[in-house]
Protein backbone atom coordinates (compact mmCIF):
# COMPACT_ATOMS: atom_id res chain seq x y z
CA UNK A 1 0.00 0.00 0.00
CA UNK A 2 1.12 3.54 -0.83
CA UNK A 3 2.37 6.01 2.02
CA UNK A 4 3.57 9.38 1.72
CA UNK A 5 4.78 11.66 4.31
CA UNK A 6 1.50 13.17 4.90
CA UNK A 7 -1.45 15.72 3.62
CA UNK A 8 1.26 18.87 4.85
CA UNK A 9 4.01 18.29 2.62
CA UNK A 10 4.09 21.97 1.61
CA UNK A 11 4.75 22.50 4.89
CA UNK A 12 8.65 23.45 5.29
CA UNK A 13 10.55 20.40 7.14
CA UNK A 14 11.30 22.05 9.88
CA UNK A 15 8.01 23.22 10.66
CA UNK A 16 6.85 18.80 9.80
CA UNK A 17 9.21 17.51 12.73
CA UNK A 18 8.26 20.08 15.44
CA UNK A 19 4.45 19.46 14.24
CA UNK A 20 5.37 15.44 14.59
CA UNK A 21 6.43 16.76 18.36
CA UNK A 22 3.90 18.47 19.42
CA UNK A 23 1.75 15.64 17.99
CA UNK A 24 3.83 12.84 19.97
CA UNK A 25 4.79 14.39 22.99
CA UNK A 26 1.22 14.43 24.56
CA UNK A 27 0.73 11.42 22.16
CA UNK A 28 2.86 9.50 24.47
CA UNK A 29 1.22 10.22 27.65
CA UNK A 30 -1.86 8.16 25.98
CA UNK A 31 -2.99 4.94 26.42
CA UNK A 32 -3.08 1.69 24.06
CA UNK A 33 -6.26 0.77 24.68
CA UNK A 34 -8.08 0.68 21.03
CA UNK A 35 -10.80 4.35 20.48
CA UNK A 36 -13.74 2.94 18.26
CA UNK A 37 -15.32 4.97 15.72
CA UNK A 38 -18.85 4.01 14.94
CA UNK A 39 -19.60 5.49 11.65
CA UNK A 40 -22.77 5.67 10.89
CA UNK A 41 -23.23 3.83 7.09
CA UNK A 42 -21.41 1.36 5.02
CA UNK A 43 -18.02 2.58 4.06
CA UNK A 44 -17.69 5.29 0.95
CA UNK A 45 -15.87 8.32 0.41
CA UNK A 46 -18.24 9.88 2.82
CA UNK A 47 -15.87 8.53 5.82
CA UNK A 48 -12.49 9.43 3.65
CA UNK A 49 -11.13 11.61 6.54
CA UNK A 50 -11.52 8.86 8.93
CA UNK A 51 -9.45 5.95 6.58
CA UNK A 52 -6.70 8.02 5.54
CA UNK A 53 -6.23 9.43 9.07
CA UNK A 54 -5.47 5.41 9.81
CA UNK A 55 -4.06 5.06 6.26
CA UNK A 56 -1.28 7.46 6.71
CA UNK A 57 -0.48 6.89 10.65
CA UNK A 58 -2.05 10.12 11.97
CA UNK A 59 -3.67 8.42 14.39
CA UNK A 60 -1.07 6.35 15.56
CA UNK A 61 1.92 9.61 15.03
CA UNK A 62 -0.92 11.12 17.71
CA UNK A 63 -0.32 7.89 20.16
CA UNK A 64 -4.05 6.20 19.41
CA UNK A 65 -4.75 3.12 18.32
CA UNK A 66 -8.12 3.28 16.65
CA UNK A 67 -10.92 0.81 15.31
CA UNK A 68 -13.59 1.95 12.52
CA UNK A 69 -16.56 0.49 12.31
CA UNK A 70 -19.05 0.43 9.75
CA UNK A 71 -22.73 1.10 10.06
CA UNK A 72 -25.29 0.28 7.77
CA UNK A 73 -28.21 -1.96 7.93
CA UNK A 74 -28.55 -3.84 11.36
CA UNK A 75 -25.90 -1.62 12.99
CA UNK A 76 -27.25 0.04 15.87
CA UNK A 77 -27.94 3.70 16.12
CA UNK A 78 -24.35 5.25 16.44
CA UNK A 79 -25.36 7.97 18.94
CA UNK A 80 -27.13 5.10 21.93
CA UNK A 81 -23.63 2.90 21.21
CA UNK A 82 -21.62 6.15 21.70
CA UNK A 83 -24.48 6.54 24.76
CA UNK A 84 -23.83 2.88 26.09
CA UNK A 85 -20.52 3.25 25.85
CA UNK A 86 -19.37 0.81 23.58
CA UNK A 87 -18.06 2.88 21.49
CA UNK A 88 -15.42 6.25 22.15
CA UNK A 89 -16.81 8.09 18.92
CA UNK A 90 -19.92 8.50 16.60
CA UNK A 91 -20.30 9.68 13.26
CA UNK A 92 -24.28 11.19 13.00
CA UNK A 93 -26.27 14.07 11.85
CA UNK A 94 -27.86 17.14 13.06
CA UNK A 95 -29.77 14.79 15.31
CA UNK A 96 -27.03 14.62 18.22
CA UNK A 97 -28.73 17.98 19.72
CA UNK A 98 -31.62 15.97 20.09
CA UNK A 99 -29.79 13.93 22.56
CA UNK A 100 -28.18 16.65 24.20
CA UNK A 101 -31.02 18.24 24.52
CA UNK A 102 -33.06 15.45 26.14
CA UNK A 103 -30.52 15.65 28.84
CA UNK A 104 -27.62 12.98 27.60
CA UNK A 105 -23.87 13.34 27.85
CA UNK A 106 -23.20 13.88 23.63
CA UNK A 107 -20.27 16.48 23.20
CA UNK A 108 -20.29 17.56 19.52
CA UNK A 109 -16.82 17.65 18.20
CA UNK A 110 -17.01 18.57 14.63
CA UNK A 111 -19.02 19.14 11.61
CA UNK A 112 -17.83 17.56 8.11
CA UNK A 113 -21.16 18.76 5.90
CA UNK A 114 -21.84 22.30 6.08
CA UNK A 115 -25.15 21.33 4.98
CA UNK A 116 -27.12 17.98 4.44
CA UNK A 117 -26.65 15.94 1.42
CA UNK A 118 -30.76 14.77 1.88
CA UNK A 119 -32.51 15.68 -1.12
CA UNK A 120 -36.13 14.68 -2.61
CA UNK A 121 -35.45 13.28 -6.08
CA UNK A 122 -38.28 13.93 -8.51
CA UNK A 123 -38.36 12.42 -12.09
CA UNK A 124 -37.68 15.05 -14.53
CA UNK A 125 -41.16 14.64 -16.57
CA UNK A 126 -43.39 14.89 -13.05
CA UNK A 127 -43.72 18.45 -12.99
CA UNK A 128 -42.91 19.01 -9.69
CA UNK A 129 -40.22 22.05 -10.02
CA UNK A 130 -40.36 23.21 -6.04
CA UNK A 131 -41.53 21.88 -2.61
CA UNK A 132 -44.86 23.66 -3.17
CA UNK A 133 -45.58 20.57 -6.27
CA UNK A 134 -45.11 17.77 -3.68
CA UNK A 135 -48.72 19.06 -2.53
CA UNK A 136 -50.80 15.89 -2.84
CA UNK A 137 -48.37 14.03 -4.02
CA UNK A 138 -46.82 10.79 -2.94
CA UNK A 139 -43.63 11.11 -1.02
CA UNK A 140 -41.59 8.75 0.93
CA UNK A 141 -39.43 9.80 4.01
CA UNK A 142 -37.02 8.22 6.21
CA UNK A 143 -38.80 8.66 9.92
CA UNK A 144 -37.43 11.77 12.28
CA UNK A 145 -35.14 12.34 12.73
CA UNK A 146 -33.77 11.39 9.77
CA UNK A 147 -35.54 13.09 7.32
CA UNK A 148 -35.72 16.61 9.69
CA UNK A 149 -34.37 18.90 7.03
CA UNK A 150 -36.64 17.50 4.29
CA UNK A 151 -39.99 18.17 6.42
CA UNK A 152 -38.52 21.68 7.34
CA UNK A 153 -37.66 22.69 4.05
CA UNK A 154 -41.79 21.77 2.96
CA UNK A 155 -42.87 23.77 6.38
CA UNK A 156 -40.68 26.67 5.34
CA UNK A 157 -41.98 26.50 1.90
CA UNK A 158 -45.99 26.70 3.68
CA UNK A 159 -46.77 22.60 3.08
CA UNK A 160 -47.89 21.25 5.78
CA UNK A 161 -47.16 17.79 6.36
CA UNK A 162 -50.54 16.15 6.33
CA UNK A 163 -50.62 17.84 2.66
CA UNK A 164 -48.42 15.35 1.22
CA UNK A 165 -49.17 11.62 0.72
CA UNK A 166 -46.28 10.35 3.13
CA UNK A 167 -45.23 7.04 2.38
CA UNK A 168 -41.90 4.89 4.00
CA UNK A 169 -38.78 5.05 2.39
CA UNK A 170 -38.40 1.57 0.33
CA UNK A 171 -34.68 1.72 0.22
CA UNK A 172 -35.22 1.14 -4.01
CA UNK A 173 -34.83 4.20 -5.99
CA UNK A 174 -36.61 1.95 -9.04
CA UNK A 175 -39.76 3.02 -7.45
CA UNK A 176 -39.09 6.21 -9.01
CA UNK A 177 -38.57 5.20 -12.16
CA UNK A 178 -41.43 2.71 -12.24
CA UNK A 179 -43.57 5.46 -10.83
CA UNK A 180 -44.35 3.69 -7.56
CA UNK A 181 -43.50 6.90 -5.98
CA UNK A 182 -43.34 10.86 -6.98
CA UNK A 183 -40.44 11.87 -4.87
CA UNK A 184 -37.65 9.29 -3.49
CA UNK A 185 -36.00 10.31 -0.72
CA UNK A 186 -31.83 9.87 -1.08
CA UNK A 187 -28.37 11.55 -0.79
CA UNK A 188 -27.42 13.74 -3.12
CA UNK A 189 -23.97 12.14 -3.42
CA UNK A 190 -25.57 8.55 -4.04
CA UNK A 191 -28.97 7.70 -5.91
CA UNK A 192 -28.38 10.84 -8.54
CA UNK A 193 -25.38 8.45 -10.14
CA UNK A 194 -27.56 5.55 -10.25
CA UNK A 195 -30.57 7.22 -11.88
CA UNK A 196 -27.73 9.04 -14.63
CA UNK A 197 -26.11 5.31 -15.09
CA UNK A 198 -29.93 4.30 -16.08
CA UNK A 199 -30.37 7.56 -17.87
CA UNK A 200 -33.17 8.65 -15.94
CA UNK A 201 -33.54 12.18 -16.57
CA UNK A 202 -34.24 13.30 -12.76
CA UNK A 203 -34.82 17.31 -10.09
CA UNK A 204 -33.04 17.91 -6.59
CA UNK A 205 -34.96 19.86 -4.03
CA UNK A 206 -32.39 20.47 -2.04
CA UNK A 207 -33.12 21.86 1.39
CA UNK A 208 -30.44 24.00 1.41
CA UNK A 209 -31.79 25.99 -1.62
CA UNK A 210 -34.43 26.75 1.07
CA UNK A 211 -32.37 28.33 3.19
CA UNK A 212 -32.63 24.68 5.40
CA UNK A 213 -28.57 24.12 6.74
CA UNK A 214 -28.32 21.37 8.82
CA UNK A 215 -24.79 20.12 9.89
CA UNK A 216 -23.99 16.45 9.10
CA UNK A 217 -21.78 13.72 9.63
CA UNK A 218 -21.20 15.38 12.64
CA UNK A 219 -18.55 13.84 15.14
CA UNK A 220 -19.22 13.03 18.73
CA UNK A 221 -17.89 11.82 21.45
CA UNK A 222 -19.61 11.01 25.46
CA UNK A 223 -19.00 13.80 27.98
CA UNK A 224 -17.49 12.19 30.00
CA UNK A 225 -14.59 10.58 27.92
CA UNK A 226 -13.78 14.29 27.07
CA UNK A 227 -13.81 14.90 30.86
CA UNK A 228 -11.55 11.95 31.74
CA UNK A 229 -8.90 12.26 28.72
CA UNK A 230 -9.49 15.66 27.11
CA UNK A 231 -5.62 15.40 25.52
CA UNK A 232 -6.95 11.87 23.71
CA UNK A 233 -9.98 13.63 22.45
CA UNK A 234 -8.19 16.12 21.06
CA UNK A 235 -5.71 14.49 19.59
CA UNK A 236 -8.35 12.02 17.49
CA UNK A 237 -9.84 14.92 16.80
CA UNK A 238 -6.89 16.99 15.35
CA UNK A 239 -5.57 13.62 13.34
CA UNK A 240 -9.50 13.15 12.16
CA UNK A 241 -9.12 16.78 10.72
CA UNK A 242 -5.97 16.21 8.91
CA UNK A 243 -6.59 13.09 7.87
CA UNK A 244 -9.83 14.69 5.82
CA UNK A 245 -7.46 17.93 4.51
CA UNK A 246 -5.58 14.85 3.34
CA UNK A 247 -8.45 13.08 1.86
CA UNK A 248 -9.68 16.18 0.02
CA UNK A 249 -6.28 17.08 -1.15
CA UNK A 250 -6.05 13.62 -2.62
CA UNK A 251 -9.22 12.28 -3.60
CA UNK A 252 -8.07 10.22 -6.33
CA UNK A 253 -5.86 8.25 -3.98
CA UNK A 254 -8.50 7.90 -0.90
CA UNK A 255 -10.74 6.85 -3.76
CA UNK A 256 -8.41 4.00 -4.62
CA UNK A 257 -7.71 2.77 -1.11
CA UNK A 258 -11.44 3.24 -0.34
CA UNK A 259 -12.29 0.89 -3.02
CA UNK A 260 -9.88 -1.55 -2.59
CA UNK A 261 -9.74 -1.76 1.20
CA UNK A 262 -13.46 -0.95 2.22
CA UNK A 263 -15.85 -0.79 -0.21
CA UNK A 264 -15.13 -3.05 -3.08
CA UNK A 265 -18.89 -3.31 -4.08
CA UNK A 266 -18.62 0.48 -4.76
CA UNK A 267 -17.54 1.54 -8.05
CA UNK A 268 -14.49 3.64 -8.54
CA UNK A 269 -17.33 5.92 -10.61
CA UNK A 270 -19.60 6.10 -8.41
CA UNK A 271 -17.29 6.94 -5.44
CA UNK A 272 -16.01 9.93 -7.15
CA UNK A 273 -19.43 11.04 -8.26
CA UNK A 274 -19.66 10.75 -3.97
CA UNK A 275 -16.75 13.01 -3.65
CA UNK A 276 -17.39 15.56 -5.77
CA UNK A 277 -20.81 15.82 -4.06
CA UNK A 278 -19.65 15.85 -0.80
CA UNK A 279 -16.95 18.27 -1.41
CA UNK A 280 -19.72 20.43 -2.38
CA UNK A 281 -20.93 20.45 1.20
CA UNK A 282 -18.02 20.13 2.85
CA UNK A 283 -16.65 23.19 1.52
CA UNK A 284 -13.34 23.02 2.32
CA UNK A 285 -12.10 26.65 -0.21
CA UNK A 286 -14.58 28.58 2.35
CA UNK A 287 -15.33 27.07 5.79
CA UNK A 288 -12.71 25.44 8.09
CA UNK A 289 -12.83 21.39 7.89
CA UNK A 290 -15.21 20.69 11.20
CA UNK A 291 -16.11 24.35 11.90
CA UNK A 292 -19.12 24.76 13.58
CA UNK A 293 -21.53 28.15 14.42
CA UNK A 294 -23.10 28.21 17.88
CA UNK A 295 -25.93 30.53 15.99
CA UNK A 296 -26.70 27.74 13.54
CA UNK A 297 -26.74 24.99 15.96
CA UNK A 298 -29.27 27.04 17.69
CA UNK A 299 -31.58 27.22 14.38
CA UNK A 300 -31.01 23.75 13.64
CA UNK A 301 -32.01 22.67 17.42
CA UNK A 302 -35.23 25.22 17.05
CA UNK A 303 -36.29 23.38 14.11
CA UNK A 304 -36.18 19.93 15.86
CA UNK A 305 -38.07 21.86 18.58
CA UNK A 306 -40.70 22.61 15.97
CA UNK A 307 -41.10 19.52 14.78
CA UNK A 308 -41.67 18.21 18.19
CA UNK A 309 -38.77 16.09 18.07
CA UNK A 310 -37.03 18.02 20.92
CA UNK A 311 -37.92 20.41 24.11
CA UNK A 312 -35.55 21.01 26.64
CA UNK A 313 -32.91 23.81 26.24
CA UNK A 314 -29.27 23.84 24.63
CA UNK A 315 -26.25 24.61 26.59
CA UNK A 316 -23.97 25.41 24.15
CA UNK A 317 -20.94 25.53 26.34
CA UNK A 318 -21.88 21.70 27.26
CA UNK A 319 -22.75 20.68 23.76
CA UNK A 320 -19.56 22.24 21.58
CA UNK A 321 -16.15 21.09 22.00
CA UNK A 322 -13.59 24.18 22.04
CA UNK A 323 -10.00 23.40 22.24
CA UNK A 324 -8.98 23.93 25.24
CA UNK A 325 -6.00 26.82 25.92
CA UNK A 326 -3.70 24.01 26.47
CA UNK A 327 -4.85 22.42 23.26
CA UNK A 328 -4.23 26.03 21.74
CA UNK A 329 -0.81 26.61 22.83
CA UNK A 330 0.59 23.47 20.20
CA UNK A 331 -0.26 26.35 17.49
CA UNK A 332 1.67 29.14 19.71
CA UNK A 333 4.04 26.63 19.66
CA UNK A 334 4.85 26.12 16.08
CA UNK A 335 4.44 30.03 15.44
CA UNK A 336 7.38 30.53 18.09
CA UNK A 337 9.00 27.76 17.01
CA UNK A 338 8.59 29.37 13.35
CA UNK A 339 9.76 33.02 14.90
CA UNK A 340 12.64 31.40 16.78
CA UNK A 341 13.88 29.56 13.83
CA UNK A 342 13.53 32.83 11.74
CA UNK A 343 15.31 34.69 14.00
CA UNK A 344 18.16 32.30 14.78
CA UNK A 345 18.52 32.53 10.48
CA UNK A 346 19.00 36.12 10.64
CA UNK A 347 21.09 36.13 13.50
CA UNK A 348 23.53 33.04 11.78
CA UNK A 349 23.51 35.62 8.18
CA UNK A 350 24.23 38.69 10.10
CA UNK A 351 26.51 37.05 12.45
CA UNK A 352 28.62 35.62 8.87
CA UNK A 353 28.12 39.10 7.67
CA UNK A 354 29.56 40.71 10.66
CA UNK A 355 32.77 37.87 10.49
CA UNK A 356 33.20 38.46 7.18
CA UNK A 357 33.50 42.22 7.46
CA UNK A 358 35.66 41.94 10.22
CA UNK A 359 38.31 39.72 8.23
CA UNK A 360 37.76 42.19 5.49
CA UNK A 361 38.62 44.94 7.57
CA UNK A 362 42.03 43.21 9.16
CA UNK A 363 42.64 42.55 5.35
CA UNK A 364 42.45 46.40 4.50
CA UNK A 365 44.52 46.96 7.56
CA UNK A 366 47.25 44.43 6.86
CA UNK A 367 47.61 45.62 3.27
CA UNK A 368 47.96 49.61 4.88
CA UNK A 369 50.55 48.70 7.30
CA UNK A 370 52.40 46.57 4.42
CA UNK A 371 51.75 49.30 2.22
CA UNK A 372 53.17 51.57 4.70
CA UNK A 373 56.44 49.80 5.27
CA UNK A 374 57.05 49.60 1.60
CA UNK A 375 56.84 52.99 1.18
CA UNK A 376 59.27 53.34 4.15
CA UNK A 377 62.25 50.88 3.23
CA UNK A 378 61.61 52.33 -0.11
CA UNK A 379 62.62 56.03 1.31
CA UNK A 380 64.88 54.03 3.13
CA UNK A 381 66.64 52.52 0.45
CA UNK A 382 66.44 56.29 -1.51
CA UNK A 383 68.18 57.65 1.66
CA UNK A 384 70.14 55.27 1.31
CA UNK A 385 71.44 55.48 -2.65
CA UNK A 386 71.65 59.38 -1.88
CA UNK A 387 73.26 59.68 1.34
CA UNK A 388 77.10 58.50 1.64
CA UNK A 389 77.64 56.43 4.20
CA UNK A 390 80.77 57.69 5.74
CA UNK A 391 80.29 61.27 5.37
CA UNK A 392 76.85 61.26 5.54
CA UNK A 393 77.06 63.92 2.22
CA UNK A 394 74.71 63.32 -0.30
CA UNK A 395 76.08 60.99 -3.12
CA UNK A 396 76.82 61.79 -6.63
CA UNK A 397 73.93 60.58 -8.18
CA UNK A 398 71.61 62.61 -5.82
CA UNK A 399 74.03 65.72 -6.38
CA UNK A 400 73.36 65.38 -9.77
CA UNK A 401 69.35 65.59 -9.60
CA UNK A 402 69.68 68.61 -7.74
CA UNK A 403 72.29 70.40 -10.10
CA UNK A 404 70.33 69.79 -13.13
CA UNK A 405 67.22 71.39 -11.05
CA UNK A 406 69.42 74.13 -9.96
CA UNK A 407 70.98 74.46 -13.79
CA UNK A 408 67.28 74.39 -15.13
CA UNK A 409 66.60 77.47 -12.40
CA UNK A 410 69.37 78.94 -13.22
CA UNK A 411 68.79 79.01 -17.14
CA UNK A 412 64.91 80.10 -16.99
CA UNK A 413 65.61 83.04 -14.29
CA UNK A 414 68.57 84.22 -15.61
CA UNK A 415 70.05 83.67 -11.81
CA UNK A 416 74.11 82.76 -11.24
CA UNK A 417 74.87 79.40 -10.25
CA UNK A 418 78.71 78.90 -8.82
CA UNK A 419 80.26 75.04 -8.40
CA UNK A 420 83.50 74.57 -5.89
CA UNK A 421 85.51 71.10 -6.89
CA UNK A 422 88.47 69.95 -3.99
CA UNK A 423 90.41 67.53 -3.14
CA UNK A 424 92.34 66.78 -0.52
CA UNK A 425 96.53 67.04 -0.94
CA UNK A 426 98.86 64.20 -0.46
CA UNK A 427 96.11 62.00 1.04
CA UNK A 428 97.30 58.55 0.39
CA UNK A 429 100.22 59.74 2.90
CA UNK A 430 97.60 59.55 5.31
CA UNK A 431 96.42 56.40 4.65
CA UNK A 432 100.05 55.26 4.25
CA UNK A 433 101.20 56.17 7.67
CA UNK A 434 98.20 56.43 9.98
CA UNK A 435 96.02 53.52 8.43
CA UNK A 436 92.81 53.06 6.24
CA UNK A 437 90.58 53.96 9.31
CA UNK A 438 92.55 56.66 10.29
CA UNK A 439 91.83 58.03 6.35
CA UNK A 440 88.07 57.54 7.00
CA UNK A 441 87.99 59.52 10.49
CA UNK A 442 90.00 62.66 8.43
CA UNK A 443 87.34 62.13 5.38
CA UNK A 444 84.49 62.17 7.99
CA UNK A 445 86.02 64.90 9.39
CA UNK A 446 86.22 67.11 6.54
CA UNK A 447 83.05 66.70 5.74
CA UNK A 448 81.81 67.97 8.59
CA UNK A 449 83.48 71.21 9.12
CA UNK A 450 82.99 71.82 4.87
CA UNK A 451 79.01 71.56 5.95
CA UNK A 452 79.91 73.70 9.44
CA UNK A 453 80.65 76.94 6.60
CA UNK A 454 77.90 76.40 4.42
CA UNK A 455 74.30 77.69 3.47
CA UNK A 456 71.39 75.77 3.58
CA UNK A 457 70.54 76.06 0.22
CA UNK A 458 74.52 75.05 -0.59
CA UNK A 459 74.60 71.31 -2.07
CA UNK A 460 78.03 69.24 -0.71
CA UNK A 461 78.75 66.10 -2.22
CA UNK A 462 81.36 63.30 -1.99
CA UNK A 463 82.30 63.52 -5.59
CA UNK A 464 84.44 60.26 -5.08
CA UNK A 465 87.50 58.99 -2.50
CA UNK A 466 89.14 62.11 -1.29
CA UNK A 467 86.91 64.62 -3.65
CA UNK A 468 84.36 67.00 -2.94
CA UNK A 469 82.23 69.14 -5.06
CA UNK A 470 80.30 71.87 -3.95
CA UNK A 471 77.27 73.66 -5.72
CA UNK A 472 75.95 76.88 -4.73
CA UNK A 473 72.72 78.32 -6.21
CA UNK A 474 72.43 82.30 -6.55
CA UNK A 475 75.74 82.91 -6.70
CA UNK A 476 78.38 84.77 -8.20
CA UNK A 477 81.51 83.25 -9.05
CA UNK A 478 83.05 86.39 -6.42
CA UNK A 479 81.25 84.97 -3.82
CA UNK A 480 82.27 81.59 -4.63
CA UNK A 481 85.84 82.33 -4.82
CA UNK A 482 85.94 84.25 -1.47
CA UNK A 483 83.80 80.94 0.13
CA UNK A 484 86.36 79.01 -1.08
CA UNK A 485 89.28 80.30 0.23
CA UNK A 486 87.34 80.59 3.69
CA UNK A 487 86.88 76.90 3.32
CA UNK A 488 90.74 76.48 2.19
CA UNK A 489 91.65 78.51 5.48
CA UNK A 490 89.14 76.35 7.51
CA UNK A 491 90.70 73.18 6.52
CA UNK A 492 94.17 74.28 6.91
CA UNK A 493 93.84 76.55 10.52
CA UNK A 494 93.26 73.01 12.66
CA UNK A 495 93.97 69.39 13.04
CA UNK A 496 90.81 67.55 11.34
CA UNK A 497 91.30 64.61 13.57
CA UNK A 498 93.81 63.91 16.30
CA UNK A 499 96.81 66.38 15.45
CA UNK A 500 96.79 65.79 11.82
CA UNK A 501 96.69 68.69 9.59
CA UNK A 502 95.71 68.18 6.03
CA UNK A 503 95.23 70.23 3.49
CA UNK A 504 93.05 70.84 0.13
CA UNK A 505 92.97 72.31 -2.76
CA UNK A 506 90.36 74.53 -4.98
CA UNK A 507 88.86 74.59 -8.54
CA UNK A 508 85.64 77.18 -8.54
CA UNK A 509 83.93 77.79 -12.03
CA UNK A 510 80.33 79.62 -12.53
CA UNK A 511 77.99 78.25 -14.62
CA UNK A 512 77.94 80.01 -18.16
CA UNK A 513 74.13 79.90 -19.93
CA UNK A 514 74.17 76.97 -22.34
CA UNK A 515 76.79 74.74 -20.20
CA UNK A 516 75.56 71.12 -19.08
CA UNK A 517 76.77 69.86 -15.73
CA UNK A 518 79.23 67.80 -16.95
CA UNK A 519 80.48 70.84 -18.57
CA UNK A 520 80.61 73.09 -15.61
CA UNK A 521 81.83 69.99 -13.04
CA UNK A 522 85.02 69.62 -15.53
CA UNK A 523 85.91 73.47 -15.48
CA UNK A 524 85.86 73.45 -11.73
CA UNK A 525 87.79 70.05 -11.93
CA UNK A 526 90.23 71.48 -14.32
CA UNK A 527 91.23 74.48 -12.17
CA UNK A 528 91.47 72.17 -9.46
CA UNK A 529 94.45 70.23 -11.87
CA UNK A 530 95.73 74.01 -11.76
CA UNK A 531 96.11 74.39 -8.20
CA UNK A 532 97.43 71.05 -7.62
CA UNK A 533 100.14 72.21 -10.16
CA UNK A 534 100.38 75.59 -8.37
CA UNK A 535 101.38 74.35 -4.91
CA UNK A 536 98.27 72.46 -3.63
CA UNK A 537 96.63 74.53 -0.65
CA UNK A 538 95.28 76.76 -2.88
CA UNK A 539 92.20 77.95 -4.47
CA UNK A 540 91.80 78.48 -8.59
CA UNK A 541 88.85 80.66 -9.68
CA UNK A 542 87.54 80.87 -13.18
CA UNK A 543 88.98 83.71 -14.91
CA UNK A 544 86.63 86.72 -15.66
CA UNK A 545 85.93 88.24 -19.13
CA UNK A 546 88.49 91.12 -17.74
CA UNK A 547 91.10 88.51 -16.70
CA UNK A 548 91.26 86.43 -19.59
CA UNK A 549 93.80 88.47 -21.21
CA UNK A 550 96.36 86.00 -19.61
CA UNK A 551 95.96 86.51 -16.09
CA UNK A 552 93.83 84.25 -14.26
CA UNK A 553 92.86 84.64 -10.49
CA UNK A 554 94.65 82.39 -8.04
CA UNK A 555 95.33 82.89 -4.40
CA UNK A 556 96.80 81.02 -1.54
P1 LIG B 1 97.22 64.74 -4.52
O1 LIG B 1 97.64 65.87 -3.67
O2 LIG B 1 97.84 64.73 -5.87
O3 LIG B 1 95.72 64.66 -4.65
O4 LIG B 1 97.68 63.49 -3.78
P2 LIG B 1 96.87 62.31 -3.23
O5 LIG B 1 97.67 61.45 -2.48
O6 LIG B 1 95.67 62.86 -2.57
O7 LIG B 1 96.50 61.61 -4.56
P3 LIG B 1 95.13 61.13 -5.14
O8 LIG B 1 94.10 62.20 -4.95
O9 LIG B 1 95.37 60.68 -6.55
O10 LIG B 1 94.83 59.88 -4.26
C1 LIG B 1 93.65 59.73 -3.50
C2 LIG B 1 93.90 58.81 -2.40
O11 LIG B 1 92.87 58.91 -1.47
C3 LIG B 1 93.92 57.38 -2.83
C4 LIG B 1 93.39 56.64 -1.70
O12 LIG B 1 94.42 56.03 -0.96
C5 LIG B 1 92.75 57.69 -0.84
N1 LIG B 1 91.39 57.44 -0.70
C6 LIG B 1 90.43 57.54 -1.66
N2 LIG B 1 89.21 57.22 -1.12
C7 LIG B 1 89.45 56.93 0.19
C8 LIG B 1 88.61 56.52 1.29
O13 LIG B 1 87.41 56.36 1.15
N3 LIG B 1 89.21 56.32 2.54
C9 LIG B 1 90.52 56.47 2.73
N4 LIG B 1 91.05 56.28 3.96
N5 LIG B 1 91.31 56.84 1.74
C10 LIG B 1 90.82 57.06 0.48
MG1 LIG C 1 91.93 62.69 -5.42
MG1 LIG D 1 94.15 64.06 -3.32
Amino acid sequence: MPTSPGPHHTRPLLAQVVLALLFCLPGLALTAEPLRLQLRWLPQFQFAGYYMAQEKGYYREAGLEVEILPGGPGTPNPIDSLLAREVDFAISNSGLVIAHMAGKPVVALAALMQSSPSVWIVRADSGIYTPHDLAGKRVMAMPLPESAELRIMLMREGIRLDQVQEQPTSFNPQDLIDGHTDAYNGYVSNEPFWLQQRQVPYRLLKPREYGVNFYNDVLSTHADLLHRRPEQVDAFLQASLRGWQYALEHIEESIQLIHQQHAPQKSLAHLRFEAEALRQLIMPELVQLGHMNPGRWETIAQHYVQLGLAQGSLDLDRFLYTRRLETDHRLLYQIVAGGLLTLLLVTAIALRFAHLSARLRREVGRRREAEEQLLQSNQRLEELANTDRLTGQWTRRKFEEVALQAIAGAERYGEPLSLIFLDLDHFKQINDQHGHDVGDKVLSALAQRLRSHLRKADSLCRWGGEEFVILMPHTELGHACELAEKLRGQVASAPLYADLRVTASFGVSQWQPGQSLNQLVDSADRLLYRAKQGGRNRVECMPRPADQAGELGSRT
